[in-house]
């Protein structure tokens, strides 16, 4: 399969707010059930060992309008959880069975209890995920959260979900993790070959399809790229911090890499490679689920660093480690997340003396001028003096 293919199939995806191929995969067999949930990071292992479909659900991006959500929050507030109601009250989401609201911020597990009021025939849970992580306390925390979220899922299936279920589920998305990893490498390596605007797009619509399937577009991807001749334009390396949660629109995306970036790192929708490493297979498979978060997951700002100064030194070694020249700390407006972490970072940064730039934005912003602008200055200024 062509690039070009493989991109358009998955921008269509990506761009598709009435979730066809959710409703597609749930209307081929009786009995299937889909799971949606929220950014961060949810265990989509212990979701597909119930049977079901995961389906990551963004937010409503730049193509819906908000009318109905709006009503539910206050202005001052970031899109994601007016446009996540805004899909729940226009039925794009109706034939979604169970929701998933993971810890990310209070405006999530509002958003949970909202959900509840609004569709109390969803099977539906606020996943607490650990802000402990010690392995005794969090980890134990944490595999009983697992444990509940299991018990949760059979409920709504009306079937058990053995070890072995979990164990196969954990294998395959070991080889999506493996795969994740190795196109964010390629695009490190080669990013003229491997765009992060189509990166992008792939790596959202493997939240919205079947793990086998996607593992298989993963390595049609990466031979296609390979395999294309593109050439290598006189860009500066970026690393993207700040967007692990509300999404820009891909404009933005798109406007960055055209102001002269390639971005070579970025926190954009984490899920697939929050945990860092295989999830052993062998053993109690929950507890190997807790503690692999645990120990092996990447830094957000929705996880709690206890140590003083510690912020930011995750970040200065990602960029170290993926060759990025610069930073560009884009949040969502009024992320409270990562605006308490910018100025953290972004003191670790100077640091470091890794030149960045800082913009907020959000998911239906439709100016883009100003950012390729800002962009494109940052880029040259590093070009000049860096
Ligand atoms: S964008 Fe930020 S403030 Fe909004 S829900 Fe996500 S983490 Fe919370």
């Amino acid at each position: 399969m062509a690039v070009a293919d493989i991109v358009k199939r998955c921008q269509d995806m990506y761009e598709d707010l009435n979730f066809t191929y959710a409703r597609e995969w749930k209307a081929a067999k009786a009995g299937r059930k889909v799971v949606g949930f929220l950014p961060v990071y949810a265990p989509m292992e212990m979701i597909h060992a119930a049977g079901c479909l995961p389906l990551g659900i963004f937010g409503g991006g730049d193509q819906m309008e908000v009318i109905h959500g709006d009503a539910y929050y206050q202005s001052y507030i970031c899109r994601i959880p007016r446009s996540t109601i805004e899909l729940g009250v226009t039925g794009r989401v109706d034939f979604v069975d169970g929701m998933i609201f993971p810890f990310v911020c209070d405006v999530i597990r509002n958003l949970s209890g909202i959900w509840k009021m609004m569709f109390p025939n969803v099977w539906s849970k606020f996943f607490d995920t650990p802000q402990n992580f010690d392995p005794s306390i969090g980890g134990d925390y944490y595999a009983v959260e697992l444990q509940e979220l299991r018990e949760g899922l059979e409920q709504l299936t009306g079937r058990k979900i053995t070890d072995d279920d979990i164990r196969r589920s954990i294998s395959l998305y070991n080889e999506n993790r493996r795969l994740v990893r190795e196109v964010y490498a390629f695009r490190a390596k080669e990013p003229w070959k491997a765009p992060t605007s189509e990166v992008y797009v792939l790596m959202r619509a493997g939240l919205m399809m079947d793990v086998e399937e996607h593992n298989q577009l993963l390595k049609d991807y990466m031979a296609a790229a390979a395999a294309e001749d593109r050439p290598k334009r006189d860009n500066v390396r970026i690393a993207i911090y700040g967007s692990f949660c509300e999404q820009p629109p891909l404009n933005l995306i798109k406007s960055i890499e055209m102001a002269g970036c390639y971005v070579v790192e970025d926190d954009y929708s984490l899920v697939n490679r929050f945990i860092t490493e295989d999830v052993p297979v062998d053993g109690d498979p929950v507890r190997n689920l807790a503690m692999s978060f645990i120990t092996h997951s990447v830094e957000t700002s929705c996880k709690y660093v206890p140590k003083l100064g510690e912020k930011g030194k995750y970040h200065v070694a990602q960029v170290k480690q993926c060759g990025a020249e610069g930073v560009i700390y884009a949040t969502p407006s009024f992320c409270d997340p990562a605006l308490l972490d910018r100025p953290m970072i972004c003191s670790a940064l100077t640091e470091a003396k890794i030149p960045y730039i800082s913009f907020k934005y959000a998911e239906n912003s439709g100016q883009m001028q100003p950012i390729r602008e800002q962009a494109g200055t940052f880029a040259d200024s590093i070009k000049l003096w860096s």
